[in-house]
């Protein structure tokens, strides 16, 4: 015992470490409070290690006090500074995201737009006629700012905007089927990552889910019978993340609101991704537009922003007024409303879809997605040749055929054919794949990469800015020689 607080004797107080010129240059770009607090966790786990060390340190502080005493004062300066500088680093970092994968949620799904920048900076900058009419001085609507667009862009009635299309489901459902029931398919009752299962958002949202049909077929008789005197609408649901091949079935979107009409009853499309312009001329996979579900009868129509639609997170729903007008009503709008930065960048980007033609250029999800794949293979070239150049000595880079996705469960069966660097460690196996895939994420501004059948890709169609890429090589360097500390 007496060992033990002999060896605690070493540790100096934290008032003597706070009146050091380093920690005190430490206190001054970060914070006193911080610093003490770090200070006081270090001291912490010193008093541990030493205590588990007894002995260790016993056998030192007999002979040389002082030096203990200069290595614990060593020990906690580097603790604080390196505990400093994690508390006071950003942990939403910025990444090149080379997995293959264009919207990809993880990794906060669509960039934005120059445009949409601009208009979110202008936005925090100065005050915002988020809620005010500057014609008449009074209070304003704020989805005023995008519903005439929306309106245009899809040939709605009417339009308002919550914060993702999960709020938008749950409102429109809250809204229209409290206490009554939903006829929905089986083959519809999907999940989709992040805990997003139709069956419970029904039930949460307070309506009464009527599952009909099968998962492979479902016919429009299916649904007819299904409607009683408790119904409250008829809803599709865009089976988003997953495919069904084979011996399958399901109405035509037209039949199920024609069905839905004659008993006076709305249907409503959560569409999931929803575009607002046909993607075949990009070489996309057709994929059923806002404008083509609104046109085919659906009555509300929800879809995400941050999606195909290539804009800020947000749920937009469109449809017929009256249903609009009692959606805006609830009071969990409220709960649910986009802020003056979201809608900011939202309206600037509904605004370039005014100029279809120039929008594969002006907005990134369409231009990375539609990227010729002539153009992802000489990228995919001059950076393996950049990595030889570089990091030859950890590794061989060829440049191999892949397949990107567009991401969040948009279009799940079609993967789009593009090029990738493999990276083929010089260390074989397992560790060597992990060690690349690690020191590219301690770089200063991470790669994200993908292993695939163990291999070791970066898929080449989002690197746009190389520059910055082949910038950090150097560095690549040092993290695979372990230099660069974890993040
Ligand atoms: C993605 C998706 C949602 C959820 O949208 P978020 O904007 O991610 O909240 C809901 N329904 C469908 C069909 C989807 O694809």
């Amino acid at each position: 015992m007496s060992a033990r607080k002999n060896s605690f004797a070493v540790i100096p107080s934290i008032e003597h470490l706070l009146r050091r010129d380093d920690m005190q240059v430490l206190a001054i770009q970060h914070g006193h409070n911080t610093v003490r607090d770090c200070l006081r966790d270090a001291t912490k786990r010193l008093r541990f290690e030493i205590g588990n060390n007894a002995n260790h340190h016993d056998k030192h502080s007999k002979s040389s006090n002082d030096r203990d005493e200069t290595w614990a004062t060593k020990w906690l300066v580097n603790t604080v500074t390196a505990l400093v500088n994690q508390q006071t680093k950003s942990t939403l970092a910025s990444v090149f995201n080379l997995t293959g994968t264009v919207l990809h949620t993880n990794l906060g799904r669509a960039v934005l737009p120059e445009a949409a920048i601009n208009a979110m900076i202008d936005a925090a900058r100065h005050p915002t006629t988020v809620e005010y009419d500057l014609a008449t001085g009074q209070r304003g609507d704020r989805d005023d700012h995008v519903a005439d667009l929306l309106c245009r862009l899809t040939g709605a009635e009417a339009a308002t905007v919550v914060n993702n299309n999960a709020a938008a489901v749950m409102l429109c459902l809250n809204s229209l089927a409290l206490n009554r029931e939903i006829p929905v398919s089986r083959g519809e009752l999907i999940e989709i990552g992040g805990a997003f299962r139709m069956p419970d958002i029904m039930e949460r949202s307070g309506c009464r889910l009527v599952e009909v049909g099968t998962t492979n077929r479902t016919h429009l008789s299916d649904y007819a019978e299904a409607i009683t005197e408790a119904t409250a609408a008829l809803m599709i649901v865009h089976p988003s993340n997953y495919d069904i091949r084979g011996f399958t079935s399901k109405p035509d979107r037209r039949d199920i609101a024609s069905l839905a009409h004659e008993h006076q009853l709305p249907l409503i499309d959560d569409l999931g991704s929803g575009t607002l312009i046909d993607l075949e001329p990009l070489g996309l996979p057709h994929e059923v537009t806002v404008r083509e579900a609104i046109a085919a009868g659906a009555d509300i129509v929800s879809f995400s922003g941050d999606k195909l639609l290539g804009g800020p997170q947000s749920g937009i729903i469109v449809g017929r007024t009256d249903l609009i007008e009692k959606i805006k009503r609830n009071p969990m709008k409220r709960a649910m409303r986009v802020d003056k930065l979201i809608l900011a960048a939202l309206e600037a980007v509904l605004r370039l879809y005014q100029q279809p033609t120039s929008l594969a250029k002006q907005l990134p999800v369409m231009r990375l997605l539609s990227r010729p794949l002539a153009d992802i293979d000489q990228c995919a070239w001059r950076m393996s040749q950049a990595m030889t150049e570089s990091v030859s000595q950890h590794g061989q880079f060829t440049v191999v055929d892949c397949h990107s996705q567009i991401g969040s469960g948009a279009l799940p069966g079609d993967a789009l054919p593009s090029r990738a660097v493999q990276v083929a460690p010089t260390v074989s196996g397992g560790t060597g794949l992990l060690q690349w895939a690690t020191a590219l994420r301690q770089l200063p501004r991470p790669v994200i990469c993908r292993i695939q059948n163990d291999r070791l890709l970066l898929d080449m169609r989002c690197l746009e800015d190389e520059a910055s890429f082949v910038g950090q090589l150097r560095v690549l360097s040092v993290a695979l020689n372990g230099g660069l500390s974890p993040c």
